[in-house]
């Protein structure tokens, strides 16, 4: 290997751990789910460990973590605050009304969205209602090991 390849490789791997250890998060909160977030980012699990740290700023966070229900009411405003972000990002959606609208799937309700990916790109989804910390966690490192070119099967990962 050439001496400069040598060196854009070094680079390429070093920038994809940085911003895989590095993911500030903005969070939608609009369940119950927002919660097991609450309760992970708390002191007992700690996910800045992981170098997650929240945002309020959707313009300094490159994940967003889609918590609960999304209403065909409240998905222009998901979308722009997904728009806001900077590039590169990344999307976590957390819990069953994320993933496919849970309990309120369309057979149930007419106003929710069957899943957030129909409005934004998901990287990681995580199942449960709730889902626990633990699982957060494990989906963090899902994502982490997607950024640094590593997948799981068991995890859908686009
Ligand atoms: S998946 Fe369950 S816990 Fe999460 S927002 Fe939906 S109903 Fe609430």
């Amino acid at each position: 290997m050439k001496s400069g390849a040598f060196y854009v490789s070094t680079v390429g791997k070093l920038l994809k751990w940085a911003r895989a250890n590095s993911l500030w998060y903005t969070t939608t909160g609009s369940s119950c789910c927002a919660d097991e977030v609450l309760n992970a980012a708390g002191s007992r699990y700690d996910l800045e460990r992981f170098g997650c740290i929240p945002q309020v700023d959707p313009r300094q966070a490159d994940l967003l973590i889609v918590t609960g229900v999304v209403s065909y009411k409240v998905a222009p405003h998901l979308k722009a605050v997904y728009d806001a972000m900077p590039s590169p990002k990344h999307v976590l959606a957390l819990g069953a009304c994320a993933n496919c609208g849970g309990m309120f799937a369309p057979e149930y309700s007419y106003s929710v969205v069957p899943g957030v990916d129909r409005i934004i790109p998901v990287d990681v989804y995580v199942p449960g209602c709730p889902p626990r910390p633990e699982s957060i966690m494990n989906g963090l490192i899902a994502l982490q090991e997607k950024i640094n070119g590593n997948s799981r099967p068991h995890f859908k990962a686009q």
